[in-house]
């Protein structure tokens, strides 16, 4: 009896040991990442952000299990600079990709994110993670500037924005954004260094970046992985397919963000499937605020002012979620977070190196995502191309200089700058410069340390062929 009790003793400590090392190797170490960025999603256009009439149950879910960032900034309010400090960490004055002539790479462009700078998937791939960019890239479409040239194992997805290489027999100005047809947007589909299909057929983009999306996942179960998955949606013109027609009653762009969000879910089911999801940390976010001058077709800020092209709020506070079960703590965050702190932070939880030959304007989050830390970040600066046009720091943010959405009229300078307390007054409509001459005084100390050492790169964007005489 006593030998049997031993023999009974011994196995319930072994089972033990054997859970704990269980748990252990469960533990949270190395994991799988997938950044979803959506294009042109404004902060009010999601169910969990608020939006009364588009239906995002898959976004919701994924925020009630993740965090809500309510205070998360892109670095640029259009795409190609936005993306790029997305990828290197790095504000766009720092890589070339900051112009007030050309603020996004065009079909004409020559130039490109420089190969010098480093990508996040370059970083990922050091440590030996597999690395998909699937979607809009708009960082450079000639080859040495393509996501295989810059860390990607692999490319599947349109090199530049959706409305773009324009047929010119297509209906005139805003006809064919409006009334879309796929055959008006000679757009090339590619997959690595190829062009596969064109024009690309858009009414199924979101779906098919999505398969490719969860075909990778599959093939790499096994090792770690990056996606960098970058919705061609909901930028103009707006295509869904034939499942989503008349879907939301939003209308169109309520359809688009629908299968956006429907697709998102594909890709959480595949992770549960194949017992990946307590290993993959996703996030979701947009690449600038909604594109306001498409009214209906555009998106919404919410209680935000402005949109896409502009540094107020509405141009740069994205909706964002983060998600891993069993290792990111369910809540709210509302303190300052950036695309770029994507690069830092995902680079330290996969163990690479974060460069320490160049300024990186990331910083970790991963203290306030896996545990109960307040976010590290306090400043946020606002750039519209080459010019520093406002600052943020703690809740206050003053502006030097303002412009509204794609209208024709010159910038206005405010000196002394606007300044507005952004937890108070979210919608940026009372200035109290007057009041605080001590904030506006400690937000010029930041921008002239920041403004001394800033080295700006040569610009990339303004690269052409000479027009013809
Ligand atoms: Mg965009």
């Amino acid at each position: 009896m006593t030998s049997c009790l031993r023999i009974l003793s011994i196995l319930v400590v072994l089972s033990g040991v054997l859970l704990m090392l269980d748990r252990a190797s469960a533990a949270p170490e190395r994991p799988n990442f997938v950044i979803i960025f959506a294009d042109d999603l404004g902060y009010g256009d999601l169910g969990c952000f608020g939006h009364p009439t588009i239906a995002t149950p898959r976004l919701d879910r994924m925020a009630s299990e993740g965090q809500r960032w309510t205070s998360f900034y892109v670095a640029a309010c259009v795409c190609t600079p936005s993306r790029a400090a997305l990828l290197t960490g790095r504000l766009p004055v720092r890589n070339g990709m900051a112009s007030n002539r050309r603020c996004v790479l065009f079909p004409d462009s020559l130039g490109g994110l420089p190969p010098s700078e480093i990508t996040l998937a370059e970083t990922l791939k050091d440590v030996g993670y597999a690395t998909a960019c699937i979607g809009k890239w708009h960082l450079g479409h000639h080859p040495q500037y393509l996501p295989t040239a810059q860390g990607f194992d692999s490319y599947f997805g349109l090199p530049y924005s959706n409305d773009m290489d324009r047929i010119a027999t297509a209906p005139p100005g805003r006809i064919s954004i409006r009334q879309p047809k796929v055959e008006y947007f000679n757009v090339p589909l590619m997959r690595d260094t190829k062009i596969i299909e064109r024009p690309a057929d858009q009414t199924t983009l979101t779906r098919r970046y999505t398969d490719e999306a969860i075909r990778f996942i599959r093939t790499n179960r096994d090792k770690p992985f990056f996606i960098y998955l970058a919705h061609s949606m909901p930028h103009v013109p707006l295509f869904r397919s034939k499942d989503f027609e008349n879907h939301s009653l939003r209308g169109t762009f309520g359809d688009v963000v629908e299968e956006i969000d429907y697709n998102v879910g594909r890709i959480f089911d595949t992770l549960k499937e194949l017992k990946l999801d307590e290993r993959t940390m996703v996030v979701f976010t947009s690449d600038n605020g909604p594109w306001l001058v498409y009214n209906e077709d555009g998106g919404s800020a919410g209680p935000l002012r402005d949109g896409k092209g502009s540094t107020w709020e509405g141009g740069m506070r994205e909706p964002t979620l983060f998600w891993w079960p069993g290792a990111i703590r369910p809540r709210v965050v509302q303190g300052i977070g950036s695309t770029m702190d994507l690069f830092t932070t995902c680079t330290k939880l996969a163990g690479g190196r974060v460069p320490d030959d160049r300024v990186i304007d990331g910083v970790d989050l991963s203290e306030t995502l896996l545990g109960e830390k307040e976010s590290p970040r306090q400043t946020m600066f606002y750039y519209r191309g080459p010019v520093l046009c406002a600052v943020r720091h703690g809740s206050y943010k003053a502006h030097f200089e303002t412009k509204s959405y794609y209208n024709r009229k010159k910038p206005l300078k405010h000196d002394p700058p606007l300044l507005f307390d952004l937890d108070r007054d979210p919608g940026e409509r009372f200035n109290m410069a007057k009041q605080h001459p001590e904030v506006i005084a400690e937000i010029k100390k930041i921008v002239a340390a920041h403004q001394e050492k800033l080295v700006m790169a040569p610009c990339e964007l303004e690269k052409r062929p000479p027009r013809e005489k």
